[in-house]
């Protein structure tokens, strides 16, 4: 799995903000070992008590204090005992209970519609809800966020752990949208405005940068270098390098939708022209395949797969990462456009220990960035990353 070297939660932040001082409290101690235990069983077999003991280095004291204290708030069970147990006292088994809470998702990257979902702990899907965008921007965008998020809070009777957000744009760590011109946000602290109105822990991050997190938490993704290229109301990517979320220092790190490709003066959402977003943006490359003869937009689907392929191989090599997914709509992402941008790719990069950058689907289809808002409020809340 991957790690978030910075926090995107509203709690979490506060938290690190107010914890300056090295010193360890009991309750931080406390948190510390829940979090230890619930790595250990997340996604892996029941454990006893002892196995965790073993697994962790706590004590068989503490491993059952915690257990206790996470049984007590829901978070595991127990799930009987190891068959097979011949001597003793069979040793009851423990397993987190991913059904006892819910995760409410959002995915704002769409071109037409917001989409949501509630997840379990285990970033399964159990229900969907959608609202259409009607090309709203500024606050009537930022209501249907609210209305959508509201729906799916009150559709599940499990306590929420936590709203996760993936949403286009500049955002930062803390969560403040600082500039989604699709939108038509400018320094819209989401976050906050999210906790405030619905009264959950709220996570917001940039769509690209949530679907990266996902395709190496519950997907097929190399976590130790992946670059995850979303098409959809606007480009860009989100990367992991070295199994850190690159970030950068103003929270840009993968804003390769706004590198310029074309001298033509193609306006682009940035204000700028002949950017990769003005072409290849879902509506954008709709609106050139739009009335075309099926050869015609084969060709126009290998033009824009060369275009993004021009681009993504520097960044590739410079960063050493030789995985790269591509998240968007399914009639876009075609056999041609992936040949092409693997062969542009290829054409411009070199290959290293007998490996080469291989261009491929997300494994996440088009959940990628709702199960990583999953994946986000699972590591700010529960330390589960
Ligand atoms: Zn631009």
């Amino acid at each position: 799995m991957a790690r978030i070297t910075t926090s995107t939660g509203r709690r979490a932040t506060q938290t690190r903000t107010g914890a300056e001082s090295t010193k360890v409290l009991p309750a931080d101690v406390r948190h510390l070992h829940r979090t230890l235990l619930l790595t250990h069983l997340y996604k892996s077999d029941p454990k006893s008590r002892a196995d965790l003991a073993r697994a962790t280095g706590l004590t068989r004291v503490t491993v059952s204090d915690v257990v206790t204290d996470l049984l007590d708030r829901s978070l595991v069970r127990e799930v009987g005992t190891r068959p097979g147990t011949r001597v003793g006292k069979p040793a009851t088994l423990v397993t987190v209970d991913y059904e006892s809470h819910a995760i409410v998702c959002l995915d704002l990257s769409r071109e037409t519609e917001f989409r949501g979902a509630v997840t379990t702990l285990s970033g399964d899907i159990i229900h969907r809800e959608a609202l259409t965008l009607d090309e709203h921007k500024g606050d009537d965008a930022l209501a249907k966020v609210i209305t959508l998020a509201k729906k799916l809070i009150t559709s599940t009777t499990s306590p929420v752990v936590g709203l996760g957000v993936g949403t286009p744009g500049i955002v930062s760590a803390e969560g403040v949208v600082r500039n989604a011109p699709n939108l038509g946000w400018r320094d819209l602290n989401l976050a906050e405005v999210l906790h405030r109105e619905l009264g959950v822990p709220a996570y917001v991050a940039n769509d690209a940068d949530t679907a990266v997190l996902a395709e190496s938490t519950f997907g097929a993704g190399d976590a130790t270098g992946l670059m995850l290229v979303q098409i959809g109301h606007g480009v860009g990517a989100g990367i992991l390098c070295d199994s850190h979320l690159l970030r950068g220092p103003e929270g840009t790190a993968g804003e390769i939708g706004h590198v310029r490709i074309s001298d033509d003066n193609v306006p682009c959402s940035c204000g700028r022209t002949g950017c990769l977003e003005a072409y290849l943006a879902a509506p954008k490359l709709r609106a050139r395949i739009e009335g075309c003869a099926p050869d015609q937009v084969a060709r126009e689907l290998t033009t824009a797969g060369q275009q993004l392929g021009r681009i993504i191989a520097p960044v590739t090599q410079a960063l050493g990462i030789f995985d790269v997914a591509l998240l968007g709509p399914e009639d876009l992402l075609t056999q041609e456009f992936l040949t092409a941008t693997q062969e542009a790719v290829h054409a411009t990069t070199s290959h290293f220990m007998d490996r080469d950058v291989v261009i491929r689907l997300s494994a996440l289809g088009h959940d990628g960035v709702i199960h990583g808002a999953a994946a986000h409020v699972l590591a700010g809340e529960l330390g589960l990353s």
